[in-house]
Parts: structure tokens; sequence; C-alpha cells
């Protein structure tokens, strides 16, 4: 083949131009040099192997960590006329075997293959046999053991040098930090690779932290006012969670599926599949679920308890909206969360360093919740990025939020713990600055101290709200037995001799919603064209069930919208709107034709 990289662009893909480093990424494999790639989820990954994969001769190989990744890819290429396979343990003999002769008869344009897989002696001497185009190490901080998701197979991956040393080899990930970075190419013999890092912002994310009431309710209201009918995912931190939350969000007529660990692998495949192949489901899972799942249109990730570090907290919001469309992060954080993470840590019997580490993430998560500053630039600093003006884009930007002068309410909040001799947790503490009588109280002898009493100026939750601050900064700490009792931490020690003084967030109702998208749906279809618009999800539908794949396999909601704007007359016309190339032209042209001329 030598057809050039736009070509492929236009004609297999539909796309008009490349995006920000891609070009630069292809032109680099097409000429045979090794990459490296950092691009955040939605960037546009896939085309930066994909295209050289067709420009060069012989077949390129993606080693991928996920069967149902695999699956999706090749699907949506075999849509745009790619000959693609992919093999792994789901196939039986006869399957594997026909493609592997597809392989050795240089049938094969790419063939997504499994890690462990591919390192089989079978496998390797198949491939010296065969031309091929490039390699592609999909998901590479897989490799690495600073990551979340080490697979030890990735290790073996270093083979590909050592074998195949002439054929280029790229690395992607949207794992951005400088040490699993540095990790990857050491690991995977790519140290002279040229290295291509995009920016990690996702300006298509509304980020939200809202401080916790009744999280249910809240997140309930959060999807009716705002993803009524769209897919996205609520994630919680134990299995238990998730299943209440599913059974309570069906309960209160919302489409939901859980998914953990715990689950059956049946039940668990069903409901991925569920997730994917129908329009607007939202799972409910913990972090088991995810990784990999590339659809494009998860329009909301929820967090209703509070991840362990940014780094998690940035992978998982960044499964929304994949395909560039507006999408929403929102979380629901409470005092609870505070103290259950905090004792978490100190139940653990890890090594004392990796608690250290494991704390320092904590301690950034939680100053992303609490900050009054924007969002976006707290995260995108925490990855290495300078972003000079705060976003706009956020919940912070968009209604800031006051601080107030704390230091007094602190100071009592503090010693309050100390005099009640750091055995209460935060109810009894805040029993006693408001001189609740209560029998506890009067039996403990506590209404004697001096703080009894002497907080009658702030309300009840306005002192949840200073405590859960306190800890959140790290001047208190929960008991390590996890019964929430609360103690001073040393670093409290200038604010109470007052040589510090401290501001907190004023905490508002604000579970308003912010005026950038006031309330509406993510995708906001103007009035006039819903019915239109349901009309092509229709047809998009009908024509995925025919063939049993995901929806977006036939095109993306983005293209939808494109058609929705251009209102193609003509199969010419039709070939101009972005994602559709000839193959995808020719299968569904006509049939979105007849809708845009039936209901336009
Ligand atoms: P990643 O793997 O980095 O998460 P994908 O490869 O899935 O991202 O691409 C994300 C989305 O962007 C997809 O909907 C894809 O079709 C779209 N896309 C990628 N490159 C381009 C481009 N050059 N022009 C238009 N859309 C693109
Ligand atoms: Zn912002």
């Amino acid at each position: 083949m030598n057809a050039n990289p736009r070509d492929i662009l236009q004609h297999v893909f539909g796309y008009d131009a490349f995006r920000g480093p891609q070009e630069a990424i292809v032109n680099a494999v097409v000429e045979g040099r090794d990459a490296l790639v950092l691009m955040p989820t939605g960037g546009g990954k896939s085309l930066c192997y994909q295209v050289p994969a067709l420009v060069r001769p012989g077949t390129a190989i993606v080693i991928s960590p996920l069967i149902a990744l695999m699956q999706d890819q090749v699907a949506s290429l075999v849509q745009s006329g790619v000959r693609a396979a992919y093999l792994s343990s789901t196939l039986d003999f006869q399957q594997t075997q026909a493609i592997e002769s597809q392989l050795l008869d240089g049938r094969l344009d790419l063939l997504y293959v499994a890690p462990e897989r591919l390192v089989t002696a079978r496998m390797l001497d198949q491939l010296s046999r065969v031309k091929i185009a490039l390699f592609a190490i999909d998901e590479a901080h897989c490799v690495s053991h600073w990551g979340h998701d080490f697979r030890s197979d990735y290790l073996g991956l270093s083979v590909l040098r050592e074998q195949f040393p002439h054929v280029p080899r790229i690395a992607l990930t949207a794992t951005a930090d400088p040490r699993t970075r540095a990790d990857i190419a050491q690991r995977l013999g790519l140290e002279d690779a040229e290295t291509f890092i995009s920016s990690f912002d996702r300006p298509n994310i509304f980020y939200r932290i809202v401080p916790k009431q009744k999280s249910l309710d809240q997140l309930e209201a959060f999807i009716r006012r705002e993803h009524p009918g769209d897919a996205g995912i609520v994630y919680c931190l134990s299995r238990n969670k998730v299943d209440k939350t599913a059974v309570s969000l069906n309960e209160r007529g919302i489409r939901a599926l859980p998914y953990h660990a715990g689950l059956s692998g049946a039940v668990r495949e069903e409901n991925q599949t569920r997730f994917l192949r129908e329009e607007g489901v939202i799972m409910v899972a913990t972090i088991a679920f995810g990784m990999g799942i590339n659809k494009p249109n998860v329009r909301f990730v929820a967090h209703l308890d509070l991840p362990k570090s940014i780094e998690a907290y940035y992978q998982e919001t960044g499964r929304a909206g994949r395909d560039g469309l507006a999408a929403n992060a929102w979380m629901a954080y409470g005092l609870a969360d505070v103290i259950k993470l905090k004792s978490m840590l100190d139940q653990s019997d890890a090594a004392d360093t990796f608690k250290r580490e494991e704390k320092r993430k904590v301690d950034t998560m939680l100053a992303l919740c609490e900050t009054t500053s924007c969002r976006r630039q707290l995260l995108l600093a925490h990855f290495g990025e300078h972003m000079a003006e705060p976003c706009g884009h956020c919940d912070n930007c968009v209604e800031p939020v006051p601080g107030w002068e704390a230091t007094e309410p602190a100071r009592l909040a503090l010693s309050a713990v100390y005099r009640t001799g750091s055995r209460y947790g935060v109810e009894y503490l805040v029993e006693v600055l408001r001189g609740e009588k209560t029998e506890r109280i009067a039996g403990n002898g506590h209404e004697a101290l001096a703080v009894f009493g002497r907080g009658t100026d702030l309300t009840d939750k306005e002192w949840r709200s200073v405590f859960r601050q306190l800890l959140a900064r790290g001047f208190l700490q929960p008991d390590s037995e996890g019964y929430g009792a609360l103690r001073l931490d040393d670093s409290c020690r200038p604010l109470l001799r007052g040589e510090e003084t401290l501001m907190l967030r004023r905490e508002q109702a604000r579970t308003v919603t912010p005026r950038k998208t006031g309330g509406k749906p993510a995708l906001d279809i103007p009035h006039e064209d819903r019915i239109l618009w349901e009309a092509l999800r229709a047809k998009r539908r009908q024509l995925a069930q025919e063939q049993g794949v995901p929806p977006y396999v036939i095109f993306h909601d983005s293209t939808l919208m494109a058609i929705l704007s251009a209102r193609p007359r003509s199969l010419k016309e039709m070939g101009h709107v972005a994602g559709i190339g000839d193959s995808k032209l020719d299968r569904y042209g006509e049939a979105f034709l007849d809708v845009v001329n039936e209901y336009a």
C-alpha cells in the first residue's frame, strides 16, 4: 500500500484533519521510528497506530490488555473497511486457526493480541514468518509497577526489540506521571523513542464536587436534571454500596446495573455488554470497572466515595466524554469520607514508606476537594502542567466559593478534642461546643469544660464543615481503631498557639447546576431538532442490533450531531460529515440519508 496518511484519515476514518500531535506521531511511525505517546483519554490515540498500520506494508500487531477493548476496536475497524482481527482465549481452535492463516497469508492490516499470547513461542514463530508493519503497545502503563494496572505479562514485551529490531514500536498510555513514563521507556526498551506528550486537559469535562448530604437524593437529582437518558458511571468504594446504590436507583426509576469483583464472571460480562450496547445505561461500580472501556458517549462519571488519589480520580472521571462532547464529573464528598479514608490508611499493615506515599496521595485528593480555586488548575498542576488562567469550566470558577476567617472556631474545635481526652467523634464534639445538655456529656462531666457551649454561633452543619476541613488539612487525625474518635496532630500547634491563621471554605447550598450547562442535559439538542435526532438514533440502534455491535461502532454521537447540523441531501454531502469514511458511506449513507429526508 502506498497511500499517504491524510488519504487514509479521510477515506477510511472520514476525518478532515489530524488532531494535535497525531500527524507528527503518525509520520514518525510511518518512517519507521519508535514512539512513546502520552495522551489523555479521548485524545485520539488509536489513530496514531491505525493510520501507520494502513500506510506501512505488512500487518500491524497491537498489544492490548483487555478482550472487550480488542473486540470493540476490531468491530469499529471492520466497519471502516479495514482488515482487522483479534486473537484471544475466547476464540475456539478453529477460529484461532482461521485468523492465524489470514496472518500468515498477509491478509490482515491489523491484528490485536493479548500480551500473554504474544510472547508464546508459537506466536513469535508465526510473527517471524510474516511482514510486520509495526508493533503498537496500548495501555503501556500496564508494564509499570507504579501504575495501578500492572500486568506481569507486559514485562515480556521487551522481547519485541530483541527479536524484531527493525520493526517500529509505538507505546501509548493515558497515564501521565513522569515516574511511570520513565518506567515504560526503560522496560520496553524505548529510551531512544521519540516522546510525544499532550496536554492532559479535558476541556469538555465540567468538574464539580458537592458537599455530601443525602448522597442518593443528590445523585438522583443530578441525573434527572442533567442526564436523563444518558449513559454514565457511578463509582462507589465497596461492593455492598454498589449493590445498594444500583437497587436504589432502579427503585427510583433510573435504570442502573451493578459491577464489582464479587459478581460472577457471567453477570459482569452481561452487565458490561449491556452498558456498551444499549443506550442510556448507568453502571454502578467499584474501580474494578472501567479500564479499557472505550465507550465514547459516557456522559457523566459520578463518585459517591472519595478516590484514593488524584491519579485515580482523573483516570476515572476521564472515562466521561471521550467523544469530545460535553460531559460531567460529579462527586459528593463529606466528613465521613475523610475519616474513612484516613483511618483505612492507618489500619493498613503496609510498610511505612508505602503508607507515607499513600498518605501523601490522600492529602492531595483532599486538597482538591477543599480548594476554593479552580479545580482544573489544581488537577493539571498535579500532572506538571501550568494553566495560566482559571478554567471557567468547573464549579469553583462558575460559582466562586467564599472563604472565611476561621482561626477562632478552629482553635475551639481543636481544644474541644484535646479537653475531652481525644476519645470522641465529631458528633459528640459538636454537642459539647454547642453546649447541648445530653446525659452522656453530663455523665462525662464535660459540662464543666471551658469549651462547653462556647460554639453556639455556628450551626451543627457549620461545625461539621470545620471538623471536616481540619481533618482534610491534617490538623486532626482519626484514631487508628476506626471508631471515629479524633486526636490532634502535631501540625496543629502553630494554630493553637495563635501563630497561624486559617481560612476555610464557606459551605453553601450549592446543589445548583453550573450556569454554563444551566442544568440542561449535557448534549443539548435544540428543540426543533429533537425528532430528527431521535430518528437518527433509532436507525443507528437498529443497524447495531442487526449486527450485534455497540451503536457507537456504527457512528459516534459526534457523527450523528454532525449529520444533524449538516442536513446532507446527497451521498456526496453525507461523505463530508466527520466520522463517515468510504466504507461507512457505502454501508450506511443511504439509510441515514433516508432518515434525514423523511424527518428534516
Ligand atoms: P483514546 O484512545 O486516546 O482515548 P480514541 O482513539 O478513542 O481516544 O479517540 C477519541 C475520539 O476522538 C474518537 O471518537 C475518535 O473517533 C475521535 N478522533 C480521533 N482523532 C480524530 C481526528 N483527527 N478528527 C476527529 N475525530 C478524531
Ligand atoms: Zn476552573
